[in-house]
């Protein structure tokens, strides 16, 4: 899947593509939802949640993902592993402790 547009559709990831990715979405090109259709990762429901984060436990990009969602405050879908929820519960935690 692709959250945020890296590559043009349906184009192989080139040394250009990877030259002109924004600096510190590197991680994206590694992205194991890459392809996958968004819905997937938008799920409404809590079975689609369980579905996407079985693919994010596999993921070797986990880290990068779920920080950059929580960093850009990203609300809606699973990032790096994590439901809407449980980046919430994760924020609230990290400014708590600040
Ligand atoms: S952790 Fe999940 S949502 Fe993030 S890039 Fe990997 S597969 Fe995609």
């Amino acid at each position: 899947m692709q959250k945020q547009s890296v590559t043009n559709s349906n184009a192989d990831v080139t040394s250009s593509t990877v030259e002109t990715m924004p600096e510190g979405m590197e991680w994206m090109l590694d992205a194991k939802c890459r392809g996958a259709a968004a819905i997937e990762f938008f799920p409404s429901d809590g079975s689609g949640v369980e579905r996407a984060m079985r693919v994010c436990a596999t993921c070797s990009v986990q880290s990068e993902c779920l920080e950059y969602a929580l960093e850009h405050r990203i609300e809606h879908g699973v990032w790096g592993g994590a439901s809407e929820r449980e980046r919430r519960r994760i924020l609230k935690r990290r400014a708590a402790t600040v």
